[in-house]
């Protein structure tokens, strides 16, 4: 579904990434993991065409971003970018929901507005996403009425009402209390067994343990090991991967 060829990414004189390679595979659940500062959330960003890149290219379905697809290669226009974009998304750290709409306004609006779906069936669809995330009596609630674990699942649920090819997560858990934390995370599970492809950052070992098919750990804007998330956990290849898993366990 996705691919990533030799990314890089600088800030000025800072590269943040220093030649990503990554596939995502359909129904895969990818888990980021790496010290503050690898470039976790600059991947995903860059994947969400959130920033511009510096070299390589990404794939979406064979479908290579930011460009226009045919012999040439000429850049997108905004529209063109927003029609890629469309197809991916972001849940953020800080939930970002619009605090003057309801909850069920914050999950039908891109579908109608974005995605011409019908405003009816726009609403029956969040209607039961609210549900499956456990927020059936929230849909006229505003998100200032709500704890931010239940923010978060409003978020999961607009992220999903649109039917993205590839849902992105960065560090969903972080801005939350920590007894909050877990309902997030078992929405998150739900999604996975769904077969939905995920691309998670996250600083949360026990989900990506137990719900990525693979994890990545990052460093200085490299990844460093790429493999299937049971061998990442029991049998490190690198020092670094060793000394960041004792740390973080
Ligand atoms: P964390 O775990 O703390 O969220 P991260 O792995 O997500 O870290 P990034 O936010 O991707 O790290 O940052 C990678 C590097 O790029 C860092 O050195 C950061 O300071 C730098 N960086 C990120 N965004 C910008 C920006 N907009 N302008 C300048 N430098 C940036
Ligand atoms: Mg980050």
């Amino acid at each position: 579904v996705l691919e990533v060829v030799g990314l890089r990414k600088r800030f000025g004189d800072l590269t943040a990434l220093d030649g990503i390679d990554l596939t995502v595979n359909e129904g895969e659940v990818v888990a980021i993991l790496g010290p503050s500062g690898s470039g976790k959330s600059t991947l995903v960003r860059c994947l969400d065409q959130l920033e511009g890149i510096d070299g390589g290219a990404m794939y979406l379905d064979g479908e290579l971003l930011g460009f226009e697809q045919g012999r040439t290669l000429r850049p997108l226009t905004d529209a063109g970018v927003r029609a890629q974009r469309r197809r991916m998304s972001m849940v953020f750290q800080q939930f970002n929901l619009f605090p003057h709409w309801t909850v069920l306004r914050n999950v039908t609006e891109a579908p109608i507005a974005v995605h011409g779906i019908a405003p009816a069936q726009a609403k029956a669809k969040a209607l039961d996403l609210l549900a499956k995330v456990g927020l059936s009596d929230k849909a006229t609630a505003y998100p200032r009425q709500l704890s931010g674990g239940q923010q978060q699942r409003v978020a999961i649920a607009r992220a999903v009402a649109v039917e993205p090819r590839v849902l992105l997560f960065d560090e969903p858990t972080s801005a939350l209390d920590p007894e909050l934390i877990d309902e997030v995370l078992q929405t998150m599970q739900a999604l996975a067994a769904t077969g939905r492809t995920m691309v998670v950052v996250t600083h949360e070992m026990e989900f990506a343990r137990e719900v990525a098919d693979r994890c990545i750990f990052m460093a200085e804007g490299r990844v460093i090991e790429d493999r299937p998330a049971e061998a990442f956990f029991r049998d490190p290849q690198t020092d670094r991967l060793r000394s960041f898993l004792a740390r973080s366990m």
